[in-house]
């Protein structure tokens, strides 16, 4: 039972980071933060409304005309510095992360150095900012576009990736000359907090970085705030339908990337024991909290069949213990909710008649009986009409759907209302190919599990992961941090002007 046992002189209180300074809250008016491996309080998270929203908008508004101003080359030295720093700190923000997430140290660093190569993308911003240059488009005419930015933008950010996912957003907006006002999640805030105390440290100017902390409140003062020119969620899917719809509708740019169920191929021609390595990895890796997880394997012909013993070893060995113990290969689940809703999804896929091979329910750690920890599930013979197989249970539950063709897999995948991610594992090149072309889903893997794509190419969804046109990071996060102006000049030569006309001016 987990009681939320307020200990405020012992406890350490986070504050939201306003204008370049910590603001203090009170104990009153914070939540707890919990170490989802023992299942204890070790500190609190302050719960933010609008006051809190409409400070930091005002503090990111104040700052926003020098920071715009700051030459492109001042602003990069700034990433160069950050960079640095991150990289210094990287080992105690992963040990922040696992300890407020519950994932294992070398996932949690794995993620910093994810992150980071969005921040060095960002390093290169004087090139990524540069616009077309068409000059003699007419008679004395030049024709070029303009990058610029858009004003006071918003982050607002999961539980699963504290440093990376917001490492793939702000580092985009502040580097178009953007500034911003970051709402991450209350339950890994560790990572946040330091964030911002690197930043400070690196130089930006006071007000271009800001995080207020909290939760629904905070969300609708950020999507209703007529001060915020565009926002990037990552999230849920019915919360980034929110943010889309209600910040779309007062007229803000919106990107919002949100849940997914994706899905690999696996073909007979595979070599099995690569593929029962990434499907072990992809599905019970970070407890299966991962957006690109693949967390369906879609086995044609008697690939399942060889397959499933596979799996069935590799999950036997796994060591399920605190991401800060050496040799643990899964951490608990982030929170005791959330492990409860990942138990009910594994009752109802034994209700809907998939076949239970492994069952994650009755695991409990010795050492740390409190602990969120779940064991991990595999469930064979998943069917599409099942309820797991539609929706994300964002849990360690893998499951096996059997195909009796190429064919049939990949209609099986482009059916799916998600589209995240997905893979084919196959040694058959043309057969690869021939999925590459025609899955309508836009993170692909062939032989690769999670396809993150590298941090200076794009990142996106479809479907139900995602509302809006752009994807995050790389070129597209680019276009979305900016405004693209169209410039048409005239410099007639000295001593000699156009007669006057009304025709619609030609190119000539
Ligand atoms: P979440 O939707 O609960 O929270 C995301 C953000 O929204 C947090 O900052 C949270 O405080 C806020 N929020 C939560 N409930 C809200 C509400 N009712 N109203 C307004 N704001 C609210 O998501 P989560 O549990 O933190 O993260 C897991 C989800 O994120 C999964 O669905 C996962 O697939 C998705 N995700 C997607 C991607 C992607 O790139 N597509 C990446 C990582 C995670």
């Amino acid at each position: 039972m987990i009681t939320d046992v307020v200990q405020p002189a012992t406890l350490p209180i986070l504050s939201h980071w306003i204008d370049g300074h910590p603001v203090e809250v009170l104990p009153e008016a914070t939540g707890p933060v919990f170490n989802p491996a023992t299942g204890e309080v070790i500190g609190r998270v302050p719960r933010g409304g609008a006051p809190e929203v409409d400070r930091a908008v005002a503090a990111a508004a104040a700052a926003f005309p020098a920071w715009r101003d700051t030459s492109l080359i001042a602003r990069s030295q700034l990433f160069f510095a950050f960079r640095e720093l991150v990289w210094q700190h990287r080992r105690e923000m992963a040990e922040l992360i696992t300890r407020d997430h519950g994932k294992t140290f070398p996932d949690a660093l794995a993620e910093v150095t994810r992150g980071v190569e969005t921040i060095e993308f960002a390093c290169g911003l004087p090139v990524h900012l540069a616009g077309l240059n068409t000059p003699n488009v007419s008679t004395n005419v030049d024709a070029y576009t303009l990058r610029g930015p858009l004003g006071v933008t918003a982050a607002i950010t999961p539980f699963n990736f504290p440093a990376m996912v917001p490492m793939w957003i702000y580092p985009i907006a502040l580097a178009c000359g953007n500034t911003i006002v970051w709402k991450p999640s209350s339950h890994t805030p560790g990572a946040t907090q330091m964030q911002a105390e690197l930043w400070k440290e690196a130089g930006l100017p006071d007000g271009v970085f800001n995080v207020v902390y909290g939760g629904r409140e905070a969300v609708a003062a950020i999507v209703e705030h007529p001060g915020i020119s565009a926002i990037q969620f990552v999230g849920s899917t019915p919360v980034g339908r929110y943010v889309y719809e209600t910040g779309t509708r007062s007229g803000k740019r919106v990107g919002a990337y949100t849940a997914a169920k994706n899905a690999m191929i696996v073909l007979p021609d595979a070599d099995m024991e690569l593929t029962a390595d990434a499907a072990v990895a992809s599905g019970y890796g970070s407890a299966g909290e991962r957006c690109m997880a693949q967390t369906l394997v879609i086995a044609v012909g008697d690939a399942g069949d060889r397959l499933r013993p596979l799996i069935e070893e590799r999950i036997a060995k796994l060591t399920i213990g605190p991401g800060l113990e050496p040799g643990s290969d899964m951490g608990p689940i982030y929170s005791a909710e959330h492990r409860d809703s990942v138990i009910d999804w594994i009752d109802r896929g034994v209700a809907e008649g998939a076949e239970l091979v492994a069952d994650g329910r009755p695991f409990r750690h010795p050492q740390h009986p409190d602990g969120f920890f779940l064991g991990v599930t595999l469930f064979d013979r998943v069917t599409p009409e099942m309820e797991i197989y539609k929706e994300e249970i964002f849990g360690p539950v893998l499951g096996i759907v059997r195909a009796a063709t190429f064919d049939e897999a990949l209609g099986l995948v482009n059916g799916h209302t998600y589209a995240n991610g997905t893979a084919i594992f196959t040694t058959d090149g043309g057969a690869a190919r021939r999925f590459k072309l025609e899955v309508d889903v836009p993170m692909i893997g062939v032989n690769v599990p999670i396809p993150v794509p590298a941090g200076y190419l794009s990142f996106g969804g479809a479907k139900g992961s995602a509302f809006g046109d752009l994807a995050m990071r790389g070129e597209d996060g680019i276009r979305f941090f900016t405004q693209q102006k169209m410039v048409t000049e005239r410099w007639p030569e000295p001593g000699r002007r156009a007669a006057l006309s009304l025709v619609f001016p030609g190119n000539t």
